[in-house]
């Protein structure tokens, strides 16, 4: 039973990117209660448990080690840092927050200090579907890879960080705007159940917290479990994602303004999607917040 326990919190492990084999035995017992912490939760009928169980895990795992930086493994991060050090965040190229010089449709950042607000070559040929787009930072190497962490490897730790990143630019542009809801993007329930949460659903908590802004996730679905669109270009994106989402029967949403929230927005694609269904639903405008920009 404990060995098949530990398994499981080898699995955890393995999936974040840790190397199991070298662990010493007090973490593998520490492993060993988060296994059956979540056995416990599980025989309880609690559905999200998967969410719970690495809660548990962290809160486990942090009782026994000292906080370090989870990028260079070597500097002391605290779990308000997202376990990510000053020095990491710090490097030349990490991190940039899109303050001044972005397109006022799009939201793509430019290079320079542009103080003005413009729209760009790089919207005008798609048929983007949301008023406006707006993201915190910009997606570098290491944004990139932290989003990833948080969305696909269950890296929720990360979470303080990325909130805070997120606020900083959008508590400042949204003050005094009179949007009514706070609409994180949906995943399938596919993936979903698969993943245990939705990063874009717990992005807009935080955002919703901060601003004040209510959340609502009971407007929109995901009907179409899209693969991953990385090896498609921007108009076969936009295509692939035209039908992927739908308004849930019960939603009332003329007349609403709407603000869509995501993890990191690239060609729009995603986001225009939701933003198509809303529209046709009578939503009078949406604007898109994410927390990083692409290219
Ligand atoms: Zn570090
Ligand atoms: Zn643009």
């Amino acid at each position: 039973m404990l060995d098949s326990l530990e398994k499981g919190g080898f699995v955890f492990l393995a999936k974040q990117g840790g190397d199991v084999t070298r662990l010493e035995p007090l973490k593998r017992s520490a492993l060993a209660i988060g296994g059956w912490t979540s056995v416990a939760w599980q025989k309880l009928g609690v559905m999200n448990f998967k969410e719970i169980y690495c809660g548990m895990l962290e809160g486990v795992l942090a009782f026994f080690y000292p906080p370090v930086c989870q990028i260079c493994g070597t500097n002391r991060a605290m779990p308000e840092q997202g376990y990510v050090c000053l020095a990491c965040v710090s490097k030349p190229g990490a991190l940039r927050f899109i303050e001044t010089g972005y397109c006022s449709r799009c939201g793509i950042p430019y290079d320079g200090a542009v103080e003005r607000r413009f729209a760009c070559s790089n919207c005008a040929g798609l048929n983007l579907e949301f008023d406006w787009a707006r993201s915190s930072v910009v997606a570098t190497p290491f944004v990139l890879d932290l989003a990833r962490r948080y969305k696909y490897h269950g890296a929720t730790w990360l979470q303080p960080l990325l909130k805070t990143w997120l606020l900083r630019v959008a508590l400042v542009e949204l003050d005094g705007t009179d949007w009514d809801w706070i609409v994180p993007v949906p995943m399938h329930n596919v993936r979903l159940r698969e993943r245990g949460y939705n990063q874009a659903e717990r992005l807009g908590v935080g955002l919703s917290f901060g601003t004040g802004i209510t959340l609502n996730t009971k407007l929109l679905r995901r009907v179409k479990a899209t693969p991953t669109q990385t090896t498609l270009n921007r108009r076969e994106r936009m295509h692939n994602m035209a039908d992927a989402f739908a308004v849930l029967p019960k939603a009332v949403i003329r007349g609403k303004r709407v603000l869509i929230v995501d993890d990191v927005l690239t060609t729009g694609a995603t986001t225009s999607g939701c933003a198509k269904v809303l529209r046709r639903a009578g939503a009078l405008s949406v604007g898109v917040w994410t927390l990083a920009r692409g290219k």
